[in-house]
């Protein structure tokens, strides 16, 4: 049995009622091995399948200029949730919910989680289906459980990796947060966003652990981060080509703060930001990411040159405090 749901038949009651005849499969890398079946699936209502071999990070990816230039009538694009309002060309969304069972890891999660009485749940996409179920085990267990639902994200519960207002929307009442998922990324993020004691159960991994060590070494890494910027003189302000990171208000904003303090600052237009892509520019001192927020934080290491969130860039522009920044969030969108 497969570890995710593919919805095979949804996807080709959708290719046969749009009658599309040539679609693009688009896979974040966790899911890129299935490309070969998900192709099969599609050819088996006639239409052409095109898999994207291209990086896919997000829902705020989409590869619609792609589409466009292959003339394709569809995109499905697995693994995440809808997040664009609007779609140029027509695209299915396969959320890819995991069928691995969680009780064991959450049982495991226990033992870590005796010190703290309101425990608030997250988890991704893939995992939303369960929260009801884990609930019912920490009330068991004698505990408190509160579930996020500020409605950004599609479903109560679910964070995003830019988007934890769930999370944060509880943080008050929870004590600890119990993070049911695979990965680090998303986890870290709940961490870093709520600044609660933050637990993973990994239902992939078959392990509980805390994250809290993590989080507390970014934490660090990105004080030092914005420090190093300050002796900065010139500026790369970052705006991203991808569908949903294009943010060039904000990108002039930050370039406009930054000339006000003395700094010169130009900006750079690019699709994926990489070490080596950014290495390409040695008269630059410090750059300023506004696509994806956390390309930097979690790579923070193998960039040679600061690489600063807006909301970071704030800070070292003196709008907003280290504190205030800790308190709503060093990436958040
Ligand atoms: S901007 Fe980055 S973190 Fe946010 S959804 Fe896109 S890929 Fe994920």
């Amino acid at each position: 049995m497969k570890q995710y749901d593919f919805e095979e038949e949804r996807v080709k009651q959708e290719i046969i009622k749009l009658g599309a005849k040539r679609v693009l499969i688009q896979l974040p890398e966790g899911l890129k091995p299935e490309g070969p079946y998900l192709a099969k699936v599609v050819h088996k209502t006639g239409a052409l399948a095109i898999v994207s071999a291209d990086s896919c990070y997000g829902a705020c990816d989409l590869a619609t200029t792609d589409a466009e230039s292959l003339n394709v009538d569809l995109i499905i694009h697995y693994g995440h949730s809808k997040m664009l309002k609007y779609e140029r060309v027509p695209t299915v969304y396969v959320e890819a919910r995991a069928t691995v069972g969680v009780e064991k890891v959450v049982e495991k999660a226990l033992p870590l989680l005796k010190e703290f009485q309101t425990v608030g749940l997250a988890t991704t996409v893939q995992h939303v289906q369960t929260l009801d179920f884990v609930r019912e085990i920490l009330l068991r267990a004698g505990k408190t459980v509160v579930i996020g639902d500020a409605g950004r994200a599609n479903y109560p519960g679910q964070v995003i990796g830019c988007e934890f207002s769930n999370a944060k929307s509880i943080a008050n009442e929870a004590d600890a947060f119990l993070f049911i998922g695979g990965g680090r990324f998303h986890a870290l993020g709940v961490a870093l966003s709520t600044s609660k004691p933050t637990i993973v159960a990994d239902p992939y991994e078959k392990t509980a652990y805390s994250i809290d060590d993590e989080a507390w070494k970014i934490l660090k890494q990105r004080w030092a981060c914005i420090e190093e910027a300050k002796n900065a003189k010139t500026f790369a302000v970052l705006v991203g080509l991808k569908l949903g990171q294009k943010r060039l208000e904000k990108a002039l904003s930050i370039k406009r703060k930054l000339e006000e303090t003395g700094k010169a600052a130009v900006l750079f237009a690019i699709k994926e930001i990489t070490p080596e892509s950014l290495m390409e520019f040695p008269t630059v001192d410090a750059y300023i990411n506004t696509a994806c927020p956390r390309i930097a934080l979690d790579d923070a290491s193998k960039f040679q040159k600061p690489v600063l969130t807006l909301n970071e860039a704030l800070v070292l522009v003196n709008e907003v405090s280290w504190e205030k920044l800790c308190r709503e969030g060093l990436f958040e969108n």
